[in-house]
């Protein structure tokens, strides 16, 4: 998409760092070791539809395994080792992540198709920090405000099934992971389908710390995997990250178990921009709000609301803006848009962008050449949108932006609250008062002011209605792991 005249050479990083196995196993008991029936399934490399490698595919015998193996390792060694002990094993692993940062980085760019610059800069850095951030906690619970003195320390619940999506990998699997072994559980984790490379290297930086057995188990597979895993007897904790649709499904088999279940689902985030705001750092917010990570964001602010009298400025900016975004190979570290994770994905961008423009709403992406091979989709912006109209309300979970406008900031709250879900929004205004206004008024797990897409783990993260419940991060995080 860059001009002719100026054009950026190439800069890939290089795949040498990255060690790919023509085939991995599932992760049980501190080893790998073959699935019991020896199915097995190809990841693809998004970019450029080359197969990476071939991953075990994990059945209820193997779920089972799993399970028992983190069963055994609750009960002889880790409940029974000091928090300190447990706290050494996570800072251990959080150093050896940001040893080994290149390599996993380039890995995630090659198995997601996210920018090198993302997972480099943004994801990275973030898993180790999750890892650091509750390795801190695990000696400190009782400090948590989660007990009292009467109950005693807090307890942790046993082992944790956790189960996470492919748009942030290796983020997911800290997110899930740190704070579930800070409170002393064990976890059999289940990645996506399309994205296990980075859970599966995770597995060998377990073993590199020589974290006891058992203690982290990946068993690789679908959504049957994922199925088996949770309507597991032996699993105490279930934490998923996913759908809406697979999230209810998850409610209701394990309504009535006396399992511990925290959902992360959907989202359609409104990102508010007043006519009091600077229009180019709104600019920037909103792209970052919406094409960062293809929009494969679940809190992404896929909804802008502009108010009316600001409308003309803040859609020139952003298209213009949008003309300078550099789309192509995920590896090259001048990419801003890499590719889209799977043809099913794609698909389904495609579908409801095509549902935009039959409702009604006019579709605008900047010139812009996609390669031959792999899946791509161009950074697209729908206006003319109104709240009737599919695009703007159901989750595209791709790099569309719908636009729509207010008037007043009731009006703004209104249409922002206008939706099943509740996960996060942005509000852009010079006014202090009126974003703690707006934070007041708005239906979302988390409001940014004058930024979006902020991540941190001392800050918890989760939704309102349909986008879940429970929190990821911080110490709110620590709950969802603890018999409180
Ligand atoms: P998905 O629900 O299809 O898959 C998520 C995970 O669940 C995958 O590992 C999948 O294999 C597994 N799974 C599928 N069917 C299952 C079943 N019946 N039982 C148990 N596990 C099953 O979602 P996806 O398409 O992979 O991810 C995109 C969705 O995730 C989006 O809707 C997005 O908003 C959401 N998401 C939410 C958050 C959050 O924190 N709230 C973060 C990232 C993604």
């Amino acid at each position: 998409m860059a001009g002719k005249k100026f054009d950026y050479a190439p800069a890939p990083e290089s795949r040498a760092v990255v060690d790919l196995q023509p085939a991995y196993g599932l992760f049980i008991g501190g080893e790998f070791v073959d699935p019991v029936d020896g199915r097995a399934f190809k990841t693809v490399s998004p970019a450029t539809e080359e197969v990476l490698a071939e991953i075990s595919e994990a059945g209820t015998r193997d779920v089972d395994r799993a399970v028992a193996a983190a069963r055994r390792a609750y009960e002889r060694v880790w409940s029974k080792l000091p928090a300190r002990e447990r706290g050494k094993y996570l800072f251990r692993i959080a150093r050896i992540l940001q040893e080994r940062a290149r390599e996993l980085a380039v890995l995630e760019s090659l198995d997601n198709g996210k920018p090198i610059r993302e997972s480099r800069d943004v994801d990275i850095p973030l898993v180790a920090a999750w890892f650091f951030h509750y390795a801190g906690w695990a000696d400190k619970l009782e400090y948590a405000g989660v007990s009292t003195a009467s109950s005693g320390p807090p307890k942790p619940l046993g082992v944790a099934g956790q189960i996470i999506p492919w748009n942030f990998p290796l983020l997911m699997l800290a997110w899930k992971i740190a704070p579930a072994l800070a409170c002393g559980n064990t976890v059999v984790l289940k990645p996506a389908e399309t994205t296990s490379l980075t859970a599966l290297l995770f597995a060998e930086i377990c073993q590199q710390a020589d974290l006891p057995p058992g203690v982290v188990n990946i068993v690789t597979g679908a959504g049957e995997t994922g199925r088996a895993l949770v309507e597991h007897p032996g699993v105490d904790k279930i934490a998923f990250t996913g759908s809406t649709e697979v999230g209810k499904m998850i409610a209701r088999s394990t309504a009535g178990t006396g399992k511990k279940v925290t959902l992360e689902l959907g989202g359609k985030a409104a990102n508010i921009v007043f006519d009091d705001a600077p229009v180019d750092q709104a600019v920037e917010g909103i792209v970052n709000g919406i094409f960062f990570n293809q929009g494969h964001v679940c809190c992404a602010g896929s909804r802008l609301l502009v108010q009316e009298s600001a409308y003309d400025e803040v859609l020139t900016s952003l298209k213009r803006r949008l003309g300078t975004l550099r789309l192509g190979d995920p590896l090259d570290k001048n990419t801003d848009i890499g590719a889209i994770n799977s043809p099913e994905q794609l698909g389904r961008i495609r579908e409801l962008s095509d549902v935009g423009e039959s409702e009604g709403a006019a579709r605008w992406s900047p010139p812009c050449e996609l390669p031959d091979k792999g899946f791509w989709f161009p950074p697209t912006i729908f206006t003319g949108v109104s709240q009737a109209h599919r695009i703007a309300r159901e989750e595209i979970f791709g790099p569309v932006l719908s636009v729509l406008t207010f008037r007043t900031p009731a009006e703004a709250v209104e249409k922002a609250n206008n939706t099943p879900y509740g996960l996060s929004a942005g509000v852009w205004t010079d006014k202090g008062s009126r974003i703690l206004w707006m934070a007041g008024q708005l239906r979302a797990g988390v409001v940014w002011a004058n930024t979006f897409n902020r991540f941190d783990p001392a800050s918890p993260f989760g939704g309102y209605k349909e986008s879940g419940f429970g929190r990821e991060g911080g110490r709110h995080g620590l709950e969802a792991y603890l018999d409180v």
